[in-house]
């Protein structure tokens, strides 16, 4: 899933953690909810409805923040297990009904990553018993609304635990699955088919969700749907392009427009060397980049006037010894079309989501007809 929609809240032990627009959705919708049903949730948890304080719609607020919080701490889990065994976490981003820790590096063995996946639910799964165990401790003390609140607090934890187990790549249990398979499979083989059955599991949600009228698990059975898909294409072009180093594909001596260069000009030339952005350099020092969308949004009389280096954006860098599967990465997370290949700040190549895509093609053509060398270092195909 897309965790870049999300804006940050805060920071715990220097993790970003933040919040996914869907998330934002569901609280409201869920409060509501939850307020309508209010009678019913009380008989559920064994209180009075009419011995709680507060409206129905202050105690449905409440529960949308008890499920952010356990959430939250879900997904702390996580991360903290991965920091504590050589990993590094990007970022926390809270989605509904679940979470996503992103690694930028996870821990190496496939037992650690089972354990890791497993924290969560786990540590979901105990909050949950604990919340029930002081319920039954306390049973016939009165204080209907603390008992009240422990019981949906229970209930969240059991319903998130119990739901990320479930085998569906890319949930916590998928992870599981293919920890365990990695072992006989490999890593590739091994995602393939986590992969294929979470999206069994994504078939499965959006029928129940279509017929039961469940509108969440439909949303939820696109999100694994898609969640299975990407992590696909990730762990099998990371397979596929091994140790292929940047300075191997990339485009050398990449053409260059100067920061006192009119939009015009610009403009022109892109139509003449059919290009949608071009590096911004002052003697080979890189200075931004300059894209199509960027000049098409300046009039076209002022375009005559206004000189590159007004309109031009921050350049994503990458360094030529850099590993090509990291391209992608960083081309998804800048949100850019290019990469401006640096050595310190001097400018040597550029590389796009093309030349990935070429170095892809040429390493499946070299393993078919070369099976054991790999794409000789300095080869350059361009
Ligand atoms: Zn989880």
């Amino acid at each position: 899933m897309n965790t870049r929609h999300g804006f940050r809240i805060f920071t715990v032990r220097g993790i970003p953690i933040r919040i996914h627009f869907t998330f934002l959705l569901v609280l409201p919708f869920l409060a509501w909810a939850f307020g309508q049903r209010f009678a019913d949730a009380a008989r559920l948890a064994g209180v009075p409805a009419d011995a709680l304080s507060g409206p129905p719609w202050a105690w449905g607020l409440l529960v949308a923040v008890a499920l952010f919080a356990s959430v939250l701490v879900h997904e702390l889990a996580h991360s903290l297990y991965a920091l504590s065994h050589g990993g590094k976490v990007r970022s926390i981003t809270l989605l509904m009904l679940g979470g996503v820790s992103e690694l930028t590096e996870a821990p190496q063995r496939p037992a650690q990553e089972a354990w890791m996946a497993l924290a969560g639910p786990a540590t979901s799964l105990a909050i949950g018993a604990a919340c029930y165990g002081l319920l039954r401790a306390t049973a016939g003390a009165g204080g209907f609304d603390a008992r009240f609140a422990l019981f949906y607090l229970g209930q969240l934890n059991v319903v998130l635990g119990v739901f990320n187990l479930l085998p569906a790549f890319p949930m916590d249990g998928g992870r599981i699955l293919r920890a365990v398979l990695v072992r006989s499979r490999g890593h590739a083989r091994a995602t393939q088919i986590a992969v294929t059955v979470g999206k069994v599991f994504a078939g499965l949600f959006a029928l129940a969700g279509l017929f039961g009228g469940n509108f969440f698990l439909v949303i939820i059975a696109f999100f694994v749907f898609i969640g299975a898909e990407g992590e696909q294409h990730a762990v099998l072009s990371r397979a596929v392009l091994g140790e292929l180093r940047v300075a191997e594909l990339m485009a050398s001596q990449p053409a260059v427009v100067a920061p006192g260069d009119t939009l015009y000009a610009v403009g022109e030339r892109m139509i003449h060397e059919k290009r949608l952005y071009f590096p911004v350099a002052d003697q080979g020092r890189l200075l931004g980049l300059l894209t199509l969308d960027a000049v098409e949004r300046v009039q076209l009389d002022d375009r005559k006037v206004t000189p590159a280096g007004k309109v031009m954006g921050p350049a994503a860098t990458i360094a030529a010894g850099d590993r090509v599967a990291d391209v992608l990465r960083v081309l998804a997370e800048q949100r850019t079309p290019v990469l401006a290949v640096v050595d310190q700040d001097r400018l040597v190549g550029t590389v796009s989501r093309f030349d990935v895509v070429r170095g892809l093609r040429l390493q499946e053509l070299l393993a078919s007809q070369h099976p054991v060398a790999g794409l000789a270092p300095g080869g350059r195909s361009a």
